[in-house]
Parts: structure tokens; C-alpha cells; sequence
């Protein structure tokens, strides 16, 4: 007797428990087993267009589908202006960001961010022969980014918004470099390798402009999708996979 009400009671438990769970929200898509990522899909190698022209690939798009995988969820990307991501995950639009994101004290305050993944360096990208050789030639320059970008923030803060033109992605701002009507363009090094090496002419400057973490960015509201993508992460650290996907995309000089 004592038994069969033991076994009630575990059942009741657990009916009880499957209730509880019923109650995510509907609009949580994360918790319906699918997750969606933001995304600005022309940022090679990290996230750009296959030849197909329809499928996106890269580094983030290459670990999110690993962290999904690890959480058994599907996953999805959407491809948006750079500098509507954040709002997109503040907004639940999108669950999550995976866009060559640096981690900086002015976006901690508006989402979470991941553990890191990658470095990215702002570095300078000029036409040869340029009177530009370092960082200190760039006061009174005009100088191309993409909108929103660590690049553009550092930029307009240390030569003047005046000295900046915003462009909505990278390949539009050297295409203005191209043209002259920027004298060099600040952005992430691995696309302006990869833009160096489409367009003739062009050339990287050694010196850095800054050193970053890249990190996905999570809505604060979601501090459980947080806890259980830096535990992906980590075992994807661990075991070498993010070691792997970088090494795919980023070869050694
Ligand atoms: N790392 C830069 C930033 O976070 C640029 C990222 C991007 O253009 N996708 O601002």
C-alpha cells in the first residue's frame, strides 16, 4: 500500500512538473527548441553569403549551429543592419547575437555577453600608397566604418564625427575608399583581410588600432539561454571544436 502511494505521488510530481514547464511563454522561441540568431552577414570570414547567395556561413554561424546542437535545439539566422542587433536581442526579436561582437563596458550595460571566443583587432585599411602609415596620421583624415562598430565609436570619439563617414557594412565603406571619398577605413581584421584580397590596390597598416574580445550578446531577461550557451561553450572550447571552426576560416600567416 505504502508503495502504490509512493508511486502516486511520483507520478503526480512529475505531472505537476510537465505543467510548470507549459508555462514558458509561447514567444520564447529558445524554449520551444529553436534558436535564433542575429546577424549582419557581410562580415567574412565570421558571417557572409555561400556562392549560393542564400546560405549564410562562417565562424558564428559555424559555432552557433555547435552550441545549438549541444542544447538540441534547431537553429536559424537572421541577417540584419549591424546596428539594430543589439535591440533585436533586447527586444526578443532575436535570442541571440553571433556577429564578430566585441564585449565593451557601454553594451554590457544594455545586454549580457557570452564567454569570449575570438580576438578581433581594429586595424587600418588604406590605398597604396597612401600618406597614412600609422594611427597618428589619422587626425584631420576621413575616415570610412561601418555604422555602430567599435571602430565607428573609437573613431568618432578620438578624431570628431566630422572626420567620420558611417557606411551600413564593410565592403560599402572600402568600396568609398576605392572611390576617395574616405581616406582609409577602420574596421575588424579578419573582413579587411578578406576585403584587402578582393580589391586591388589596398593595403592593411601594421599598426593596431584596438585589441577586442569577441562574445555573443543575450537579452538580460535571459539569464538562463546565458548560463546554458557558456556552458556549451566551454565544453566546445574544451574539446577543441572552437579551435577547429577558427582554424577553418582563419588560416596562419
Ligand atoms: N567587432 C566590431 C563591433 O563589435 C564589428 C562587428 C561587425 O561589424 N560585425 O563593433
Amino acid at each position: 500500500m505504502k508503495k502504490i502511494f509512493a508511486l502516486l505521488l511520483a507520478v503526480l510530481m512529475v505531472v505537476s512538473l510537465a505543467a510548470c514547464g507549459a508555462d514558458v511563454p509561447a514567444d520564447n522561441d529558445a524554449a520551444n527548441g529553436e534558436l535564433i540568431m542575429g546577424t549582419n552577414a557581410a562580415f567574412p570570414p565570421y558571417e557572409y553569403y555561400d556562392e549560393d547567395g542564400e546560405t549564410i556561413i562562417g565562424i558564428d554561424a559555424e559555432i552557433a549551429k555547435a552550441v545549438a546542437d549541444k542544447l538540441g535545439m534547431s537553429l536559424t539566422i537572421k541577417d540584419m543592419e549591424f546596428d539594430s542587433l543589439l535591440t533585436a536581442v533586447q527586444s526578443g526579436a532575436v535570442d541571440i547575437v553571433f556577429a564578430g561582437l566585441t564585449v565593451t563596458d557601454e553594451r554590457k550595460e544594455s545586454v549580457d555577453f557570452s564567454i569570449t571566443y575570438a580576438t578581433g583587432i581594429q586595424v587600418i585599411i588604406v590605398k597604396d600608397g597612401s600618406e597614412i602609415a600609422s594611427v597618428d596620421d589619422l587626425a584631420g583624415k576621413t575616415i570610412g566604418v561601418q555604422a555602430g562598430t567599435t571602430g565607428d565609436i573609437y573613431c568618432t570619439d578620438e578624431f570628431g564625427q566630422e572626420n567620420v563617414k558611417q557606411y551600413t557594412n564593410g565592403a560599402l565603406a572600402v568600396a568609398a575608399l576605392e572611390n576617395d571619398q574616405v581616406d582609409c577605413v577602420v574596421i575588424d581584421n579578419e573582413p579587411a583581410k578578406a576585403f584587402v584580397a578582393a580589391n586591388e590596390g589596398l593595403k592593411i597598416l601594421e599598426t593596431e588600432y584596438a585589441v577586442e574580445d569577441y562574445a555573443a550578446a543575450i537579452s538580460k531577461d535571459n539569464a538562463e539561454l546565458t548560463e546554458k550557451v557558456n556552458a556549451a561553450m566551454e565544453e566546445l572550447k574544451a574539446d577543441g571544436t572552437i579551435d577547429d571552426i577558427l582554424a577553418k576560416y582563419i588560416k596562419a600567416e
